[in-house]
């Protein structure tokens, strides 16, 4: 941008806000809030970026918030926009686990911890945000960009939330970064393609007139039939799918009967659906359904069936992780940033993704050199706080570039020359 350097404004920024900004995390650590119950969390974020001079508004639920950060002379974001709006995401939301660590900040709430990183997500996008309303003051900033802190990612549901509320109208592009103790502070992961895998839940419950188990001819045998189900569901589903979707089925529960010589007139199996690929996502409850109806009716049972979603593979836009990656190459310096492997897990960002283009990278937070490895979701998972600065780095960056790539010049009066 016009040969500004960015990489040296933001570590400007960095030397006056970095200590604040791990204060901040470690007060959100000690004070972890649930799913839906972030209300100090959201007071404390709000409360910051008012002091900064950002408008933020709560969502209508009463946690989680939106800020837009505007240039001066920026348009309006509707449909004549020459810029879409840029928009960075943050979770809020803490586990119902203890806190096993000792440390200053541990965890001053029974039965909540920040073990998957969401207080350092929260502050690393405070960061970015209150350098990017400088960079707007100081004319550096080409167009707007919203900050999005998202609560209850952890029950799946706060980006559906989000975007019920309108949250990401006329956003054209959004990113996230999510904490990995498996690459060292300093480093980012990032992948082109899906990132994290769905998980949906599956539900078949059979019926059929129950008898004698010495005439299964003259009644329906459920429990074989049941059994033929559990066994010939995923064997087909595995030879109608693409193998590169790994789309499964896996049962975990399964119930019938109550005696020996009876046939049951009812009987259920429960299970999960994983899957790496989106298409294949979006086709497998219909499959599924086939299926099962088509097992269940050779052996002359009733099949309901019932699917939920929970959440869709989190897919990046090729666009989306190019952008991240030069963003984080500019302010990170060379070999910062890896590829990183397709997670299992799950992640709610996937729902903004199902609409608009975006990208998730992983944010390295293990102490480099060391070799203690602490997941997220343990109940002793720390961070390397450094990783703050580079998180604030690079949504900082990415921000600025996407808004840079994705418009053209937004015509503004010159300085000094009003009026005509
Ligand atoms: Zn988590
Ligand atoms: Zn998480």
């Amino acid at each position: 941008m016009g040969g500004h350097d960015l990489a040296a404004d933001v570590g400007a920024f960095l030397a006056r806000h970095e200590n604040e900004l791990i204060e901040f995390r470690r007060d959100l650590h000690a004070h972890p809030e649930l799913a839906n119950a972030e209300h100090r969390t959201t007071r404390r974020v709000a409360a910051r970026l008012a002091a900064a001079g950002l408008r933020p508004v709560i969502l209508p639920r009463g946690t989680g918030l939106l800020v837009d950060i505007v240039p001066p002379n920026c348009p309006e974001p509707d449909g004549n926009a020459e810029r879409p709006v840029v928009a960075l995401r943050a979770d809020l939301d803490a586990l119902p686990m203890g806190d096993e660590k000792d440390v200053p900040y541990r965890s001053t709430v029974p039965n909540a911890c920040h073990a998957c990183g969401h207080d350092v997500h929260t502050a690393v996008l405070l960061g970015a945000g209150l350098f990017l309303a400088a960079q707007a003051a100081a004319g550096l900033l080409p167009g707007r960009v919203r900050l999005v802190f998202q609560p209850a990612e952890e029950a799946a549901s706060g980006a559906l939330d989000v975007l019920a509320a309108g949250g990401i109208a006329s956003v054209g592009r959004i990113f996230a970064l999510h904490c990995d103790p498996r690459l060292d502070a300093g480093q980012l992961g990032v992948r082109s393609g899906p990132i994290t895998a769905a998980c949906d839940r599956v539900q078949v419950r059979v019926s059929g007139p129950g008898g004698h188990t010495a005439r299964p001819h003259l009644t329906a045998d459920l429990v074989y039939a049941l059994g033929k189900i559990i066994t010939e569901v995923p064997a087909a589903l595995s030879r109608r799918v693409d193998p590169r979707s790994s789309l499964s089925l896996v049962w975990g529960r399964i119930s019938a009967g109550t005696v020996a010589n009876a046939i049951p007139d009812g009987g259920i199996a429960e299970g999960t659906v994983r899957c790496l690929d989106d298409e294949a996502w979006h086709s497998a409850p219909d499959l599924l359904k086939g299926l099962i109806d088509s097992v269940a009716s050779v052996y002359g049972v009733n099949a309901e069936f019932s699917y939920q979603r929970f959440v869709p593979p989190t897919v990046n836009d090729q666009g989306s992780a190019a952008m991240i990656s030069a963003a984080a190459l500019d302010v990170l310096g060379a070999g910062s940033v890896v590829h990183t492997a397709q997670s299992l897990g799950g992640e709610d960002f996937a729902w903004y993704l199902e609409s608009i283009p975006g990208a998730l990278a992983r944010l390295g937070t293990r102490v480099p050199g060391s070799v203690v490895s602490r997941d997220i979701h343990q109940p002793t998972f720390d961070v390397d706080e450094r990783a703050i600065g580079v998180g604030v780095r690079v949504l900082a960056a990415t921000a600025i570039t996407a808004l840079w790539d994705d418009g053209v010049m937004v015509a503004q009066p010159l300085p000094g020359v009003t009026g005509a």
